[in-house]
């Protein structure tokens, strides 16, 4: 946890209190930042393949609410794009299991990563995603 190290760092400099409450602050902001960006903000948008022909499309949140710990990824075997309930966002980044399976899930923590999945459909690396909306 990002608190952990300030209240030694704040007893360190007793005389300066100020630039020790500034660091504490900085790193908590910056805890804040990387919660939100990171995790807590989710979007939804659609995959599309632009293969000719192939027309494959589906529609693909990424991240999720605060209060509904989720990640997105892709499911190699079964070829579909799924979403995993978490315990909680701590474990947004540890990995996960497809449903009813054991094979790992490919996770997808922003929609660039869509473009190293092979097309469910016509099997060539042609997906790319674009953001439609934003929630949390
Ligand atoms: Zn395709």
């Amino acid at each position: 946890m990002p608190n952990a190290g300030c209240t030694q760092a704040a007893n360190e400099n007793e005389e300066m209190k100020i630039p020790g409450k500034l660091i504490c602050l900085s790193i908590f902001l910056a805890a804040l930042l990387f919660l939100a960006e990171g995790a807590l903000a989710g979007e939804s948008g659609t995959v599309s393949c632009a293969h000719p022909g192939c027309g494959y499309q589906t529609n693909l949140s990424i991240g999720g609410g605060r209060k509904s710990p989720s990640v997105t990824g892709y499911c190699a075997k079964e070829k579909k794009f799924v979403r995993v309930k978490l315990q909680s966002w701590e474990d947004y980044r540890k990995p996960q299991k497809c449903p009813g399976g054991k094979e790992p899930l490919q996770p997808i923590y922003g929609g660039g990563e869509v473009a190293k999945i092979l097309c469910p459909k016509c099997g060539n690396l042609s997906l790319s995603y674009k953001r439609r909306l934003m929630f949390d």
